[in-house]
């Protein structure tokens, strides 16, 4: 956007000035999108944990999360194909493991696409920060149902409404090796950026799962409205926390997304400590 007739400096969040290209800006998601709630959060844990551009490395998926991510990050931004975002995190990491890295996905590219890639992500555990935005649909190609879409859904490809079960990302996360996993909402503003602090704290594969409000395609198809505040309020009625889920039946869990922090573990080692090591031991052999 053009600067109408001032100093752009002064119009532009401290934040943004510090980590974000501003040729790049503004950023292309809808009014009422929850991603710039996410990029947001995701700021202040790099501005709270002192990361700079110089050592911390943007990795994103195909999706409307991956495109407003890409070539924003002052630092180096890696952009994967559809659905590879952790074959290409995996790569990097091996290569540079003294960087961060930070890698946004959405539910379709994560989830479907990059379904099996996630898995070894998690299984490796790849010492990345991987922060997936589930707005429960495909955004950007235009409404189709997505493996997180709500059971009965109507979307652009379930025009009846949808016959799948939907997967539960963070239970796939744990049951496969994730070291650190947890779900929150867009607007659950602490709690997200305390997470990705975390995530990028904790050695191993760190997953953080971020339910985003889409006005345009699941507010419009799901939920029949383009309202923020109304998709809001599906989230807030449609989630617990872990701790109040204690003390419910499973029939008023139902239909409930649980959130909170589902797993922290510092007991496993992962793929890159372990490449490495298998690299000095090798070199000191030969030497
Ligand atoms: S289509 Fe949905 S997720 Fe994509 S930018 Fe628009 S509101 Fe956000």
């Amino acid at each position: 956007m053009k600067n109408q007739g001032g100093d752009l400096e002064k119009t532009i969040h401290p934040l943004a000035a510090k980590y974000l290209r501003q040729e790049r800006m503004p950023h292309m998601a809808c009014p009422g999108c929850g991603i710039g709630q996410v990029v947001h959060s995701t700021l202040i844990a790099c501005d709270e944990l002192a990361l700079t551009p110089e050592n911390t490395v943007w990795v994103q998926g195909v999706g409307c999360s991956s495109r407003i991510t890409y070539t924003l990050w002052k630092g180096d931004n890696i952009d994967a194909h559809h659905g590879r975002i952790f074959a290409v995190a995996t790569g990097l990491k091996l290569s540079r493991p003294d960087l961060n890295y930070i890698c946004f996905t959405g539910d379709g590219d994560c989830m479907s696409i990059g379904g099996n890639h996630f898995l070894h992500a998690c299984r490796r555990n790849l010492d990345v920060t991987a922060i997936m935005f589930n707005n429960g649909i495909y955004g950007m190609t235009g409404g189709q149902v997505a493996p997180t879409t709500p059971m009965g859904a109507m979307t652009t490809t379930t025009p009846y409404g949808n016959i799948e079960d939907p997967m539960d990302s963070v239970q796939v996360a744990m049951a496969a090796g994730a070291s650190y996993v947890a779900r929150w909402r867009s607007t659950d503003f602490r709690q997200v950026v305390s997470s990705i602090k975390k995530g990028i704290q904790t050695k191993g594969f760190s997953f953080i799962e971020v339910l985003t409000q889409c006005p345009t395609q699941f507010g419009r198809y799901v939920l029949k409205t383009g309202d923020p505040i109304k998709i809001l309020q599906w989230y807030k009625d449609h989630t617990v926390t872990l701790k109040k889920a204690e003390k419910m039946t499973p029939e008023e869990l139902k239909d409930k997304m649980l959130i909170g922090e589902f797993a922290h573990r510092t007991d496993r080692t992962g793929v890159v400590e372990r490449y490495w090591d298998m690299i000095k031991k090798i070199q000191s052999e030969r030497a």
